[in-house]
């Protein structure tokens, strides 16, 4: 049997298509940690959580958000159905540091009533994870940007 040579990538969520690549390489965020996958890689689902999905097409590396959902993995397919998604270039820093501070402040006074635990620990995960893959995929710019912040 012919082993495919690449993957086709595909991530969707509820309101549109994020990305759509012929890759070499998918890493996933899956429950239990990252999940590495190459072109033939035995069929399976996997849940996802909060976390990077970064995707090699050759040299280049690029890296996405995805916040919860569900991975298809084919020998030469891989299609993540995510709740949201976002590719590096497309990440607003200013709203993630927004929504991570509103978050910190939530946690830092955990006896305020009306304070929603596990819904503040969530927005969290998502600005961190916004804020970490923008650094990384956007570029120099977007990782300077991160560390020095405008006043
Ligand atoms: P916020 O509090 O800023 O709305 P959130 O974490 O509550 O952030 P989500 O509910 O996860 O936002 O996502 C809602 C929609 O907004 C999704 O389509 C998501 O891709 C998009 N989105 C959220 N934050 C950002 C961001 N910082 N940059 C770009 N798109 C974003």
């Amino acid at each position: 049997m012919m082993l495919p040579d690449s993957i086709e990538l595909e991530v969707v969520t509820p309101e549109r298509q994020v990305v759509k690549e012929t890759v070499s390489e998918v890493q996933l965020p899956a429950l239990a940690g990252y999940l590495g996958v190459l072109p033939g890689h035995a069929p399976l689902v996997t849940e996802l959580g909060v976390g990077e999905l970064s995707y090699r097409k050759g040299k280049d590396t690029s890296h996405a958000t995805v916040v919860r959902g569900f991975a298809e993995v084919l020998p030469g397919r891989v299609i993540v159905l995510a709740e949201a998604a976002e590719r590096a270039e497309e990440i607003d820093l200013d709203r993630a540091r927004a929504a991570r501070e509103r978050a910190e402040k939530r946690l830092a006074n955990p006896n305020a009533s009306g304070t929603d635990w596990d819904r503040a620990v969530f927005a969290l995960q998502r600005a961190l994870t916004r804020l970490q893959v923008a650094a990384k995929g956007g570029g120099v710019a977007a990782a300077q940007q991160e560390h020095h912040p405008a006043p």
